[in-house]
């Protein structure tokens, strides 16, 4: 079955692939981005940034010697930051550990800071051509169906099960056409909901079309409601400029530049958070009222809250992390794009 499996995907694939920038390209270090970049990313949201990344900067070498900032402000609006941090530390340690040369192997992939095993099975496979599978969640729907895998795959057995599997049908001759043909099979066929499956080139293969219920497989797990969070931004204007502060190097939104304030504990209010966000960086300022409303949703949380004018006196000098930033600092910045859309609406 197994290659039998491959060789129709593959056929498949040749005729039906969507003629996308990354695909056009052998570039280990391009196909690097690109499949960094696109995770969690809907392919046509994440084209655009995949162009422009690769504009700014054009080798490994331009992205090891670029800045944090510089990197985050190439990604600002993609969300996952994490990826952006990610990418770079990857490239300055193929700068320092592998004389600039994107190590050819799964293995040395895999010992990039960052990069797990579908990154370093997709660009072993894509780019070098080694015989290793690239499952992502498109991927492992298609396998979950014509396998028909239930349980849990995400983690423990039922991932080391899809792995073997998914091992075991890539074939030695164009492992990365393989892997592509999969994924892009699970993307625009193997729909999560309504899969086509007359027109699948797998349906005579396929054990849950067999079984009629293509839906039923990967089973659904019961989705938690994110937990919703008060927060509230203060906004700061003086002599066209804005304060702005740098988000904590670790965690949600790490090291964007944001509207001074942030959470808001349950036995608090919007004013104390705001005015402890101020003092703790010597500015002295009256509060005013909201002047618009906040609400974002996260992977695991949804923001929802309000942005306060707080009128500041005089422009005080600021600690490290904070500025007055003028037009020129807000283009130049990652701002946390919620903040931006705050700046924009206030014509800043
Ligand atoms: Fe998916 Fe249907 Fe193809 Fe099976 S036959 S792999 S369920 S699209």
């Amino acid at each position: 079955m197994s290659s039998e499996l491959s060789d129709s995907l593959t056929i498949w694939y040749r005729e039906n692939r969507r003629d996308l920038a990354f695909r056009r390209t052998r570039d280990p270090y391009a196909i690097l981005v690109a499949e960094v970049l696109l995770q969690r990313t809907r392919i046509a949201s994440g084209l655009p940034y995949f162009e422009r990344f690769m504009a700014r900067f054009p080798t490994v070498a331009d992205l090891a010697a670029a800045s944090e900032e510089e990197v985050l402000k190439a990604w600002e609006g993609l969300g996952f930051y994490g990826r952006a941090r990610n990418l770079r530390r990857a490239a300055k340690a193929v700068m320092r550990d592998h004389g600039g040369r994107i190590p050819g192997t799964f293995s040395g992939l895999r010992g990039l800071p960052g990069i797990g095993d579908y990154t370093a099975g997709a660009v072993a496979s894509i780019a070098f051509g080694e015989a290793v599978p690239a499952i992502d969640g498109n991927a492992a729907r298609v396998l979950a169906r014509v396998f028909r895998l239930g349980g849990d795959f995400t983690r423990g057995e039922g991932r080391r099960r899809l792995m073997a599997i998914a091992s075991s049908l890539v074939p030695a001759m164009e492992p990365g056409t393989h892997n592509q043909a999969l994924m892009e099979l699970g993307s625009t066929v193997c729909r999560p909901k309504a899969p086509r499956c007359p027109a699948c080139p797998v349906h005579s293969l396929c054990g849950a079309f067999a079984e009629g219920r293509p839906e039923a497989y990967p089973e659904r797990r019961e989705q938690k409601p994110v937990p919703i969070v008060r927060v509230a931004f203060a906004l700061a204007e003086r002599e066209g400029r804005v304060l702005l502060v740098r988000r904590p190097a670790d965690g949600l939104l790490a090291g964007l530049w944001a509207l001074p304030g942030g959470e808001v504990p349950p036995q608090e209010s919007e004013t104390t958070v705001l005015r402890k966000a101020l003092r703790g960086i010597g500015v002295k300022a009256r509060l005013g009222g909201a002047i618009g409303t906040v609400r974002h949703t996260f992977s695991h949380r949804q923001w929802t809250g309000h942005v306060l004018r707080a009128h500041v006196p005089a422009m005080a000098r600021l600690p490290e992390g904070a500025i007055w930033a003028g037009p020129k600092d807000l283009r130049r910045l990652p701002l946390v794009p919620l903040h931006r859309r705050v700046l924009e609406q206030s014509r800043l």
